[in-house]
């Protein structure tokens, strides 16, 4: 077979691909990313995910879903809306899935928001929630951030063999969606999907900074915030995934030992110092 066509992700080109705000920039032109997440099972996911997006170098997070009351307790800085996310006012990137459960309400916001012409990551729930032709049907760039589990439901295959294969898996994945895809686990894939004219994938993307530390509920949702955020800031699907792997690789060896999700995401701005 032929040489893996892999790339290890180095700090230089993390630091290379990072927005950089001038005097110019104002919070809209940093980027406004909609977070939807949690549900009445599930509150906390919408806390971690908001975490995660709140330190991605974004303007501002917006939160769509219920709990806003604990989200705006933990985060006073966090926009909120009521209604449906079409409804909830200015948003460059969403970043959808954590916690929602199975409730209809949230059926409906996932597919909202794939009905919405802008860069939208789905993540847990959102991955079983979706409908996979809506995805491969979107023009704006779609980010697909599953683990092993949820990439085996996915491809309908089981997941020994993802686990076995992870490296084909993401490929596979990002075939046929035609999304980008985010493969977590001990190293963190991430595989852009073919291009519609050559039928060349990129090299897919190998990020080494995590710990096994990560490996704790929650650590996911704060991900999915964080790379939602780089989405919104105007970093494209491959490096906004490439961005938040490797910080939030960081950010899990930074925190206190062991750490929560919470210290994860506490551990952010120290992990962005070490990139900048
Ligand atoms: P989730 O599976 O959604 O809870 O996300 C878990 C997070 O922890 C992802 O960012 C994984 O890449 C990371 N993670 C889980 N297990 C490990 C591990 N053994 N080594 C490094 N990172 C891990
Ligand atoms: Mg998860």
């Amino acid at each position: 077979p032929p040489v893996a066509d892999v790339e290890a992700l180095q700090h230089a080109d993390v630091a290379a691909l990072l927005p950089h705000p001038t005097a110019e920039t104002d919070k809209y032109r940093r980027g406004v990313v909609g977070v939807v997440a949690g549900s009445a099972r599930y509150p906390g996911a919408a806390v971690l995910a908001v975490a995660g997006a709140l330190r991605s170098g974004a303007g501002a997070v917006r939160y769509v879903g219920p709990g806003q009351d604990a989200v705006l307790a933990r985060f006073p800085e966090t926009l909120v809306s009521e209604g449906p996310p079409q409804h909830a006012g200015r948003v460059q990137a969403w970043a959808i899935g954590p916690g929602l459960g199975d409730e209809p309400a949230s059926r409906r916001a996932v597919e909202e928001v794939l009905a919405h012409d802008v860069p939208v990551l789905v993540d847990a729930d959102g991955l079983r929630l979706m409908d996979v032709e809506t995805v491969r049907a979107r023009t704006a760039p779609t980010l697909l951030t599953p683990h092993a589990g949820e990439a085996s439901a996915l491809l309908g295959v089981a997941r020994e063999q993802v686990e076995a294969g992870r490296l084909a898996a993401a490929r596979d994945l990002a075939a046929h969606t035609g999304a980008t895809v985010l493969l977590k686990g001990s190293t963190t894939l991430i595989a852009a999907p073919p291009d519609g004219s050559t039928g060349q994938a990129p090299p897919v993307r190998v990020n080494a900074t995590g710990t096994s530390r990560l490996a704790t509920a929650g650590s996911g949702d704060v991900l999915t915030g964080l790379a939602g955020g780089l989405l919104a800031t105007g970093l494209t699907a491959r490096d906004a995934a490439s961005v938040a792997a490797y910080v939030h690789g960081l950010a899990g060896r930074l925190a206190p030992d062991p750490p929560s999700a919470t210290d994860v995401a506490d551990a952010l701005p120290p992990a962005w110092q070490d990139v900048l």
